[in-house]
């Protein structure tokens, strides 16, 4: 793999001969544009490409042999944090956005019970399933498409964009057609043949750890979307599996700050599906916001006790409103504030 910098004052036709030159090798480029200048990568290679190809192009300030197994996701592709819009609320950069909602949309009445009381607390983004994965055949696996239905709407009228997980390639057709943003689960993270597909969309990505993966292996699976030309993937830390048996994952929080040395994309945290135990959900996220998280998703129910999934690590909608009221105390610890939210349309 190569990475091709191009000078500061590079005209639109330097880059255009340089992109012309990949292409007739039979290779893809990627224009990555940043502050100062434009990288381009090139993908499609088997071996190595030869530097002296493109370094005595003009406008090419240098040509870098990529030393990670992923590229385009790379701080030596970008060296600059990532913002991701999803409709209109940005994600990364030194935007903390909160995403927040059930486990699974019920019931229209619950998800805009719901919607109303993480909004008022402050989130901008709207969480909820419709595709589970769940562990047992026989427990509850989401609406489907009906339960998108419920999200879109829901969210239109709180002013929140919303997000849910694809499952297969049927769901994913469905989840672009009615959602904001993508989310791939844990247990998908390394199915390549969705993360190709999600790539091939234009919708913003959440991507989330699976639960035995190394951050290296998060990264290469990230770089699976953008390699197809989504660049919009926001990545999820949320728990790994470890012998500890007093959470229901451990959330490696190292892992974000491990990402951010290596990686321009932006990085949350779920707290939820790391803990599993509601009492130990905003501790977690108050380290999150500390270690420097481009965000955080939490599962909030207005009555846990009845959630259809995931009850054990519903949040309170008072318990996630008093925690957006210590954030401003945090965010500007490392540099953040909390992204604006949509403009409700009054
Ligand atoms: C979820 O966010 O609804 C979910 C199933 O999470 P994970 O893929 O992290 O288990
Ligand atoms: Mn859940």
């Amino acid at each position: 793999m190569m990475l091709i910098v191009m000078t500061a004052g590079a005209t639109p036709q330097q880059l255009e001969q340089v992109i012309e030159r990949i292409a007739a090798l039979g290779l893809k480029a990627h224009a990555i544009p940043g502050a100062q200048r434009v990288a381009i990568g090139i993908t499609g290679n088997q071996g190595s490409v030869e530097p002296a190809l493109f370094e005595n192009l003009p406008g090419v300030l240098e040509v870098i042999p990529v030393s990670h197994p992923y590229k385009l996701v790379s701080r030596e592709a970008k060296s600059e944090n990532s913002v991701v819009t999803v409709r209109g609320v940005p994600v990364g950069g030194d935007n903390f956005a909160v995403f927040a909602g059930p486990c699974s949309v019920e019931t229209p009445e619950q998800t805009l019970t719901i919607a109303r009381a993480v909004r008022s607390a402050g989130a901008q983004i709207l969480r909820g399933g419709a595709f589970k994965p769940r562990t047992s055949p026989y427990a509850f696996q989401g609406l489907g498409e009906p339960g998108l239905v419920i999200l879109r709407d829901v969210g239109r009228e709180v002013g929140m964009p919303v997000v849910s997980e694809a499952l297969d390639e049927r769901s994913l057709e469905l989840v672009t057609e009615h959602c904001d943003m993508i989310q791939v689960g844990a247990r998908n993270m390394q199915n390549y043949s969705l993360l190709r597909l999600v790539g091939k969309t234009r919708k913003p990505v959440l991507l989330k750890r699976g639960m035995a993966a190394t951050v290296e292996e998060l990264l290469m699976a990230a770089e699976y979307v953008l390699a197809e030309g989504n660049y919009q993937v926001v990545l999820c830390e949320r728990g790994i599996r470890t012998f500890a048996d007093h959470t229901r994952n451990t959330v490696d929080l190292a892992a974000v700050v491990a990402v951010q040395r290596l990686s321009h994309l932006p990085i949350i945290v779920d707290p939820s599906h790391g803990t599993g135990r509601r009492h130990k959900v905003i501790p977690m996220a108050r380290a999150a916001a500390a270690v420097g998280a481009d965000g955080l998703m939490v599962e909030v129910h207005h009555e846990p006790s009845q959630a259809l999934s995931d009850a054990a690590q519903a949040l309170l909608p008072e318990e996630l409103a008093q925690f957006m009221r210590q954030l401003p105390a945090l965010l500007p610890l490392t540099g953040r504030h909390l992204a604006q939210a949509l403009e409700l349309s009054a």
